[in-house]
């Protein structure tokens, strides 16, 4: 007692826990998304109250520096006062129309100004559904059914894309899942990411059948992963020659890499683009969107089916329009950056002097670190990673106040709330974390 350095007193999670395991016996493993469940942190999840700013409380009334962001939208920081002050306004008018409303003029005039790639757009309601439906697009657009995706990258959780999909899917376990049937993954062929060699194979290999190539342009479901030099350039080169269809999965990178994404930052233009999270500020919303040519095949400009009861309704355009001023006032990408860039050298440093095997890396509000020694490329790679350790670690830096993603193989987010002091209380706790599970 009287010679422990830092007293922390043990964290009290009592109502959390009659909370989850009440849950447990309504909701299938008493979530309603599963990696919020922690098993692979091996623990029982935190049940919150409220969220602001960098913080989160829980309701036991502990507060946590989150830098999970409820997975990417809080990038201005959770419940911005703009944000909320707007979404009060809107929901004066109703929740939804169903019918055209003038705000989704609003947020598509913002998208297809700042992401290279979309000259038109259609909303939908997560990236689940932007994703499947681009998808459709693709195949739609070129006539052919196949499908290139990257082993680690994931793409929502419809049927075509349950093939290697990285953190959620790899985190349980569960290589694919039940319920898919083979003749939809038939046509999804894999290739590691970072590989353009595989991807010319598989081009070499199923000659004028291949659709489309998705990807994330900078992995972070499979843990942070970003594309080696010449890597987006190569996959722009051989899905043009081969006459299919590049599509860069921007739902977690969209507006958070730089303020026209992954595609703005690399200068690499795909065809299409899905987007998500960020653009829905905290609201369920998600977009694809791309060349004008190949969006007039969506209905009812086109043939190719897809709707929406509740799409483009008026409280989460305002969510995202009011989440995307905030973004684009200038210096926002820079204080990201800085903010990032300083907590991920102090992460790697803590891990070093803890004499822990690690790699990392970050770009603008996105992060994250391998317990093991790098560099790391591809899933394959990752998955060497020391995921019992980061478990532990994972804990102790709660019971620090410190709320990170529950799966070595989630990528971490940082906010424009995340102040220095932040960092600091974030780094300290690193330190004795690592300390305490080397
Ligand atoms: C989160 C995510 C999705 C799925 O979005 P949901 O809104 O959870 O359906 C798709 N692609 C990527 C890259 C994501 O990070």
């Amino acid at each position: 007692m009287t010679s422990a350095p830092v007293s922390v007193p043990a964290l009290n999670t009592s109502r959390s826990q009659e909370l989850f395991s009440a849950a447990q016996t309504l909701m299938p493993g008493g979530v309603s998304s599963p990696v919020r469940a922690f098993r692979s942190v091996d623990g029982d999840p935190i049940v919150f109250d409220r969220v602001k700013g960098a913080y989160a409380w829980d309701v036991d009334g502990n507060r946590y520096i989150d830098y999970i962001g409820s997975w990417g939208p809080a990038i201005c920081g959770h419940a911005h006062p703009k944000v909320i002050g707007a979404l009060r306004n809107a929901l004066g008018k109703g929740t939804s129309f169903g019918a055209p409303c003038a705000l989704e003029n609003q947020l598509a005039e913002m998208v297809i100004d700042a992401v290279p790639s979309v000259e038109m757009v259609r909303f939908v309601n997560s990236g689940t559904e932007a994703c499947m439906s681009v998808l459709r697009l693709m195949r739609a657009f070129t006539g052919r059914e196949k499908l290139i995706k990257f082993e680690g990258c994931y793409h929502g959780h419809a049927d075509m894309f349950l093939v290697k999909a990285g953190s959620g899917v790899a985190t349980l376990g569960l290589p694919d899942s039940p319920g898919v049937p083979r003749s939809t993954t038939a046509s999804t062929l894999t290739a590691p990411y970072n590989d353009l060699e595989a991807v010319k194979r598989l081009f070499a290999e199923n000659p004028g059948e291949i659709a489309g190539v998705i990807l994330e342009p900078v992995v972070g479901n499979a843990g942070f992963l970003p594309p080696e030099p010449g890597f987006l350039e190569g996959l722009r080169e051989i899905t043009a020659e081969n006459g299919a269809l590049l599509t860069f999965d921007e739902v977690m990178t969209g507006f958070r890499i730089s303020y026209g994404g992954a595609q703005a930052k690399f200068g690499i233009t795909p065809d299409l683009t899905t987007l998500g999270k960020v653009i829905g500020g905290g609201l369920p919303v998600g977009a694809y969107g791309g060349r004008a040519e190949i969006m007039a095949m969506v209905a009812p400009a086109g043939p190719m089916y897809q709707a929406g009861t509740l799409s483009g309704n008026p409280l989460a355009m305002t969510a995202g329009i009011h989440t995307l001023e905030l973004l684009r006032q200038s210096g926002t990408y820079e204080k990201l950056e800085a903010t990032t860039s300083r907590l991920l050298a102090g992460i790697l440093a803590a891990g070093r002097d803890a004499g822990l095997p690690i790699c990392g890396g970050s770009i603008s509000a996105m992060f994250g670190f391998f317990l093991c020694d790098g560099p790391v490329r591809n899933f394959e790679q990752a998955k060497a990673a020391d995921t019992k350790r980061f478990g532990k670690l994972h804990r102790a830096m709660l019971e620090r106040g410190v709320y990170l993603a529950p799966s070595a193989f989630e990528a971490g987010f940082t906010s424009l709330a995340h102040t220095d002091e932040d960092i600091d209380i974030t780094l300290e706790a690193f330190r004795d974390c690592f300390a305490a599970i080397a």
